[in-house]
């Protein structure tokens, strides 16, 4: 376990104009495991390739407790990656698949024995030393491939979207597993996903990756519930931005006026947002209202899921059970909680 440091990473590949990464920084404590998020094409996996030593930056420095190890070797640096897919030796059993590191160390036959029995129990797969990796399913392969991963102590835990294979159960059930282990050997670790709820889970703190930066970066309920800008709002699901001028804690919009918790500030042209499942919906409905027509109205199990056009602006709203469904093209008054409403500072 360390601190690891990616300090002003920049990287570009021959024939892009702008750089994948651009004067990259994120700090990560010992023991802390921070998902990275980001859209497809972001530099995510330049990321990893550069703390891997599989890529080198045009400039900046990695340090693993305040030492660089942009000298260091890939295979000397401590950094292990788990992949989406596992990439076991077929023809080695699970036992030799995961003590290979070991092996390739100079640990003798018996203490490989020894450590594979003692990370087989933490991974939950006890007893399955001789089995083949074509007689595992998709989810026990990758709680072998993560025990690979773990048995050599690496200094960190790179994880490049290792369960985007897996189907729901068995994702849940691993993210579960590999946070477990993750807090049991205090390990540093670094998630890469695209998967909000993933990210949220399983760590501590999330960095939004956008443009070569990081964009934002905080817990994941502080992200979540208040998102410091649009760009970030609009990642963590909320699509509804109500613009005007800010006067005596009255947003003045287009739509109409919004009582919203501002202490003090004022401003000609502010934005502020709401996450979708703290807008109401109703005939009842009273205070800080705007009125609009149904366009569309879903159930979805836990929450029905409506959008409501309020002139010119298409805002969604989930309610949670029990709620109505209505019809579309019925008038419904939308109300926005003044203490859910936000600011946005870009
Ligand atoms: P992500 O993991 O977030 O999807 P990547 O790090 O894989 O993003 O890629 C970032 C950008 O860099 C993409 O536009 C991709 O096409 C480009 N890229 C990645 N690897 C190479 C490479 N070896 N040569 C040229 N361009 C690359």
């Amino acid at each position: 376990m360390a601190k690891v440091e990616l300090l002003n990473l920049s990287k570009n590949y021959p024939g892009r104009k702008t750089p994948v990464l651009d004067q990259f920084s994120l700090t990560v404590d010992s023991g802390e495991l921070v998902s990275l998020l980001g859209p497809s094409g972001s530099g995510k996996s330049t990321l990893l390739r550069l703390i891997t030593g599989i890529e080198y930056p045009d400039s900046g420095d990695i340090l693993f407790d305040g030492k660089s190890i942009l000298s260091i070797p890939p295979n000397k640096r401590g950094a292990v990656l788990m992949f989406q897919k596992a990439y076991l030796f077929p023809f080695l059993s699970v036992e030799e698949n995961i003590g290979f590191g070991l092996k390739v160390q100079g640990a003798t036959k018996q203490t490989i024995q020894i450590e594979v029995a003692k990370i087989l129990d933490l991974i939950g797969l006890p007893g399955i030393e001789r089995r083949k990796p074509a007689h595992l399913s998709g989810g026990e392969q990758q709680r072998v491939s993560l025990a690979r991963a773990l048995i050599v102590r690496p200094t960190l835990l790179l994880l490049d979207e290792p369960l985007s294979s897996l189907d729901t159960a068995v994702r849940q059930n691993l993210q579960e597993a590999i946070r477990r282990i993750q807090h049991e050997l205090g390990i540093t670790a670094i998630l890469v996903t695209h998967d909000l709820g993933e990210a949220m889970g399983m760590s501590d703190r999330m960095a939004l990756l956008l443009e070569g930066k990081v964009a934002a970066i905080d817990e994941p309920m502080k992200l979540f519930q208040k998102p410091p800008s649009s760009q970030v709002a609009k990642f963590v699901g909320i699509d509804t931005f109500l613009k005007g001028r800010v006067n005596h804690g009255t947003l003045e919009t287009q739509h109409g006026n919004l009582t919203v918790r501002t202490n003090g500030f004022v401003s000609d042209s502010a934005t502020f947002a709401i996450r979708p499942e703290h807008i109401e919906v109703g005939s009842e409905l009273a205070e800080n209202i705007l009125t609009g027509v149904v366009k569309d109205c879903m159930y979805r199990g836990e929450y029905v899921e409506y959008q409501i056009q309020i002139d010119t602006m298409v805002v969604r709203a989930r309610v949670a059970m029990p709620a109505a469904m209505i019809p579309h093209g019925e008038v419904i008054k939308v109300a926005f909680p003044a203490e859910h409403l936000f600011p946005l500072t870009a």
